[in-house]
């Protein structure tokens, strides 16, 4: 079997190769944990979100679309508690220049109570176990612990992940994930803004327009596709962390007492969705946040997770947000954010489940999900469910005459009104064939002498390779049976 790290190295290679995913400015020798999505990339990404939106808001009375700006007032962030919490507690290595979270970081410390510990990023012991046993210590004298569980006055005998002396670790600084920048030409403080951290809060300061617009009533939700900006610490993994990325949010507002129900829903719905986009569903399952890890602002939390090749991570986040957001907005800009309920004949500020996934994230998950090393017939697939596939189909004349190519062009018109769909008609058909495997088209059609003699093309299919003929007047409703 491949290795992680190989098939990580594969997945990268193939995306740039086929047009997938490219390193932003990369001609400039890019910057870091920013991507830009090429010509297949930028297809699998919309369709994945067309697939949320019409899940959320087309299939749904209950839930409204909106798309709120990026930069807000800045009392929103106050009001949020992002500009007083959002941060990280951040290491850096003097020697190395490295920053580090200190959540993330463990260390080997000496079961004796003296002597040097080794500190490495969590979950990834290997590299260091070498240097400890290079320096012929046993690895059972030491024991394994969090970094925040070591008292600053130790580290002096900390050996950082990756430097040789002791000592090079600074203590932990709180780091806001906030990108700041100003409005108007004034460089001053009165003038920050924040580039916005996540969609949600867009959603909680338009609650009252959009129920008045919609002429809502609760139980309801708000849903948004936007831009997010962190500037994480500890970016990585491709795009798994990334500094700019797209999130796909939606706040369910609720009847207080209701809440605990509509969390158990939501956390269902969310997980059938996968099934949707074609997700393996043994390598999604849920984590629940433990009581004392929960946010200030929510009651209960669950992550879907996705088992990545370099390990278990989040895909999605289920939180009750009780009136958390509302209340607190309502404090700092002194409007009434309660709902008059009729039926009841009460006033309540509503409570709120949010499930909040990244786009970026659902990518990569699609992408990892549907790599498939077919080693048996010695090609590459990209086994993506119809649904997100970037081209539905190719379209092949079999050869370049006999008025081949325009039987074909005149299929592809006709399959255009509808899909993203493929024309080629260079080189071997079973190499056009590997191209369209590549970048995981499911149906390949070929326009061959039999088309000419009786209008039947052959259609092939990605994952089985397997074969038939159909009318050539059948390709659109072939294909409007299979991929929608
Ligand atoms: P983490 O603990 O991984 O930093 P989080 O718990 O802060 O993430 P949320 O604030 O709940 O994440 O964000 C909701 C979703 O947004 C995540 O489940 C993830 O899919 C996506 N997301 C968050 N941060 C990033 C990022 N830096 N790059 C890409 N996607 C992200």
């Amino acid at each position: 079997m491949a290795k992680p790290s190989d098939t990580m190295k594969d997945l990268v290679g193939l995306c740039k190769r086929r047009g997938f995913i490219f390193q932003s400015s990369e001609i400039y020798g890019g910057i870091n944990s920013c991507y830009d999505y090429g010509p297949m990339g930028i297809e699998l990404k919309k369709n994945i979100k067309d697939a949320w939106w019409k899940s959320m808001v087309y299939e749904r009375d209950d839930i409204e679309g909106i798309d709120a700006s990026i930069l807000m007032h800045p009392r929103v962030w106050e009001a949020s508690g992002h500009v007083a919490g959002f941060t990280d507690p951040m290491i850096d290595c003097r020697e190395s220049k490295n920053r580090y979270r200190e959540d993330q970081l463990e260390v080997y410390v000496p079961t004796s109570g003296e002597g040097l510990m080794y500190a490495f990023p969590e979950g990834k012991p290997e590299a260091i176990a070498k240097k400890i046993k290079r320096a012929r210590v046993e690895l059972d004298a030491y024991e394994v612990k969090p970094l925040p569980d070591i008292d600053v006055s130790q580290y002096s005998r900390i050996v950082g992940p990756d430097t040789k002396e002791a000592g090079t670790l600074t203590e932990p600084r709180l780091f806001n994930l906030m990108f700041k920048t100003f409005m108007g030409p004034v460089e001053s403080d009165a003038n920050i803004v924040y580039l916005r951290p996540e969609t949600a809060q867009g959603i909680f300061v338009n609650f009252h327009n959009v129920r008045e617009a919609s002429r809502q009533k609760l139980p309801f939700g708000i849903a948004q596709i936007g831009k997010a900006f962190r500037n994480e610490i500890t970016p990585g993994n491709f795009i798994f962390r990334m500094r700019e990325f797209e999130q796909m949010e939606m706040q369910f507002f609720v009847k207080p007492g209701t809440d605990d129900d509509w969390f158990d829903q939501w956390k269902q719905m969310r997980l059938d969705w996968y099934e949707r986009v074609g997700i393996t569903k043994e390598k999604l399952r849920f984590h629940k946040h433990a009581d004392d890890a929960l946010a200030h602002y929510a009651k209960a939390a669950f992550d879907i997770e996705y088992e990545f090749p370099f390990g278990w991570g989040e895909l999605e986040g289920i939180h009750n947000r009780t009136d958390f957001d509302l209340a607190s907005h309502a404090e700092y800009s002194k409007k009434n954010l309660q709902y008059y309920d009729q039926e009841a004949q009460e006033k309540y500020v509503p409570y709120v489940v949010e499930t909040s996934t990244g786009v970026d994230r659902q990518i990569l998950t699609s992408l990892c999900d549907a790599y498939t090393v077919d080693e048996e017939n010695d090609r590459t697939v990209m086994s993506f469910h119809p649904r997100v596939a970037p081209m539905k189909a190719a379209v092949f004349p079999l050869v370049k005459k006999d008025g081949m190519p325009e039987v074909a062009h005149k299929i592809v018109a006709d399959l255009r009104k509808d899909f993203r769909v493929f024309y080629d008609e260079s080189g071997a058909v079973g190499r056009r064939y590997r191209r369209q495997d590549e970048i995981g088209t499911p149906y390949c059609f070929t326009v061959d002498t039999e088309t000419l003699e009786n209008g039947t093309v052959t259609v092939r299919e990605r994952d089985s390779m397997a074969q038939e003929r159909i009318s050539q007047d059948k390709v659109l409703d072939y294909l409007q049976d299979r991929v929608v």
